[in-house]
């Protein structure tokens, strides 16, 4: 099989991907899921006009004057009794607006007089809240693929919505590969590492709203691998991690192959993560991502994250990308799109990228404090200090 580009991997990889079903989910368990169908405000907000300060409710057409003080109506109370003509009532912030009367003069124009008022001119409509100027009964909430965070979450339950319509959090197994990984907690023997991945790969899934589930490691033997590859397919995905080197104890394609797996990829040229292997056994896609935990961070960022992302629905399933100055220069060889680890800063108008001096694809050290991935061209080999160059914004700068 061909290596191919980061670009045909990335389509290949897309062209795959299904959205999952959509459940109701109560909106107390919402957050950072994404909406299945464009939401509907089944009511107004503001649902009454009420006052938006406290002042005096007043009719507009009797302004200025000095007025009887006929009732005071505070939050969460209702004036049942007519308001006679040329009286006003003080009104409280949030307080239903008395139905004769549009205006509120806020209380610091007032001159209390006894039981009277005097009260100036003011704008019609002035200091109240009308019945939908917030979102009227009819209009979208929110979108459908849009991920609901705390203003969605908000005008969601202003809305009286207490249960949303989102696609399934995808369900994702991963499987670590290699005799010589242990859990954190494990001593360490003389050959040993610990499976860092296992804490890696979690929080990534988890930041864009899968589900993740550690199977376990799986001993460097294809017929254990197959296994527990075979027994994660009950999930929506399924990553591996390592084995996909041409080492002879790199047995993840053949266990792929024995679990009814057709990979559609298998190298990229790209750097780290060129052994990220892709393929689905039937809706499900199971991504071989590389051993080294930062050829897998990059390779779950460019590959697996639109993926899950696609999964959900989502609208957005690209990280933004901005042009940075990169403050060293760089030699490659013409082939492979390097990923360089870098902290990128604004500067006036200008991002500057400063790479972590360390670019090793077993240094998780160039992961802490990185927000960015400098992308060198493939054909690119020689690159100045202060070179222009894309990268991929792992937050907002
Ligand atoms: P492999 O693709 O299995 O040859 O792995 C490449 C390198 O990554 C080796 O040095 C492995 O020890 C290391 N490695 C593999 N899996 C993990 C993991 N889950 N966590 C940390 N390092 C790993
Ligand atoms: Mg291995």
């Amino acid at each position: 099989m061909l290596m191919h580009s980061v670009e045909d991997a990335a389509s290949t990889v897309a062209s795959r991907m299904t959205k999952l079903a959509t459940e109701n989910v109560p909106l107390r368990d919402a957050h950072g899921r994404f909406a299945a169908v464009d939401v509907i405000a089944p009511r107004s907000v503001p649902s009454f006009d009420n006052s938006a300060m406290d002042g005096y409710a007043v009719r507009w057409a009797d302004l200025p004057g000095t007025f009887q003080v006929v009732a005071t109506v505070g939050a969460g109370q209702l004036m049942t009794t007519p308001v006679p003509p040329r009286a006003v009532v003080r009104i409280l912030t949030g307080a239903p607006m008395p139905a004769e009367l549009d205006t509120v003069v806020i209380q610091e124009h007032a001159e209390i007089e006894g039981d009277h008022v005097k009260l100036p001119e003011e704008k019609q409509g002035e200091n109240t809240r009308k019945v939908g100027e917030d979102i009227a009964r009819g209009e979208v909430a929110v979108t459908a693929g849009s991920r609901l965070g705390p203003g969605e979450l908000g005008l969601l339950a202003a809305l009286g919505v207490s249960v949303v319509p989102c696609v399934r959090a995808p369900r994702v197994a991963i499987i670590a590969t290699g005799d010589e990984l242990v859990d954190v907690s494990t001593p360490l023997g003389p050959s040993q590492i610990v499976d860092s991945s296992a804490h890696m790969l979690p929080a990534l899934i988890r930041e864009l709203g899968g589900i993740p589930t550690y199977v376990g490691i799986a001993k460097d033997d294809p017929l254990t691998m197959a296994a527990l590859i075979a027994s994660a397919l009950d999930h929506d995905c399924v990553i591996t991690t390592g084995g996909v080197s041409v080492g002879d104890r790199d047995h993840v394609r053949a266990a792929l192959a024995s679990a009814g797996v057709e990979l559609e990829l298998w190298k990229v040229a790209m750097k780290p993560g060129k052994p990220f292997s892709f393929g689905m056994n039937g809706r499900v896609p199971l991504f071989g991502l590389p051993g080294n935990p930062v050829s897998a961070f990059v390779a779950f960022e460019l590959f697996v994250r639109p993926a899950l992302l696609t999964m959900q629905g989502a609208t957005k399933t690209q990280r933004p990308r901005a042009p940075v100055s990169l403050v060293r220069g760089y030699r490659k060889s013409v082939g492979r799109t390097h990923y360089i680890r870098a902290r990128v800063e604004r500067h006036g108008e200008h991002l500057v990228a400063h790479p972590h001096p360390k670019q090793g694809s077993a240094i998780l050290s160039s992961l802490v404090g990185t927000n960015a991935l400098v992308e060198l061209p493939a054909e690119a080999s020689e690159i100045s200090p202060n070179s222009h160059m894309q990268a991929i914004l792992l937050e907002a700068i």
